[in-house]
């Protein structure tokens, strides 16, 4: 994954906190705005999906989405706690397999990672069937420019961990990773990032799809992707072009802190 800092002065820094409960709070707060941004997004499809976010104190402890429970209805206070053998050990609800083999080995590979998105969303899986790594046609998808993997092995619904630790190696030290006939999945230092690079790594699938299916698109040459990707794809700028998205959600559904 990308970590130079970012080139832009004055953009602010995320938020310090004094207690691993003050951050715990942070941390639960923006997971649930996440998932009501998927929502409105459209990254729904059923029950499928997840989004996780490492506990701040018990680091081998994930905090996810109860399985059955609408993106859009999801609250601080439904998440789930799950540990490193699957089970959950705050909140009522259910646990979703599938999440548990993925997260669990994705954040097992990865201690930089603070949290890990996926998602059945259209475009995502659309450009997921092609088997083919994002070309660095846009600013935008310089984020992803020699930063994704793409994970080639579909073998049905993910439910054994041996299969989440293939994911994670596919994935690598990168920030995102293509299921191939499956979707999207990216990681952050933050839920922010995450869940941004998840939001704008779709909208560059679409991108692509939408340029294919008109014509040729011109390619941003190596030494100028590789420059856009360190000033759109760092962990900060991932962090901040969140930022918006969280305000206005915050604004709008102010539930989802409950
Ligand atoms: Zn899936």
């Amino acid at each position: 994954m990308s970590g130079s800092p970012a080139k832009v002065p004055n953009i602010p820094q995320p938020p310090k906190f004094a207690t691993p409960a003050e951050e715990r709070v942070h941390r639960k707060r923006v997971l649930a705005a996440a998932f009501r941004l998927f929502s409105r997004f459209g990254f729904d499809e059923g029950v499928a999906g997840h989004i996780t976010a490492r506990d701040p104190e018990r680091l081998d402890h994930f905090w996810l989405n109860p399985f059955g429970m609408h993106f859009g209805q999801i609250r601080a206070s439904d998440l789930i706690l799950v540990n490193h053998r699957g089970e959950v050990v705050e909140g009522e609800h259910l646990v979703n397999g599938a999440a548990f083999a993925i997260h669990s080995q994705v954040h097992a590979a990865r201690p930089d990672v603070v949290a890990a998105a996926h998602a059945h969303s259209m475009y995502g899986k659309s450009w997921a069937s092609l088997g083919r790594l994002l070309d660095p046609i846009t600013q935008d998808a310089c984020a992803f420019y020699e930063d994704h993997g793409l994970f080639s092995d579909f073998t049905g619904v993910v439910y054994e961990t041996s299969e989440g630790e293939r994911i994670a190696k596919a994935l690598g030290p990168h920030k995102a990773a293509i299921l191939q006939n499956h979707g999207l999945i990216t990681v952050g230092e933050t839920v922010e990032e995450a869940a941004w690079w998840f939001i704008t790594m779709d909208r560059s699938c679409q991108a692509q799809l939408l340029a294919e299916a008109a014509g040729v698109p011109v390619k941003i040459d190596h030494a100028h992707a590789i420059v856009t990707r360190q000033q759109v794809g760092n962990h900060l700028a991932g962090w901040f072009q969140f930022q918006p998205l969280l305000a206005r959600i915050l604004r709008d559904e102010p539930d989802l802190c409950d």
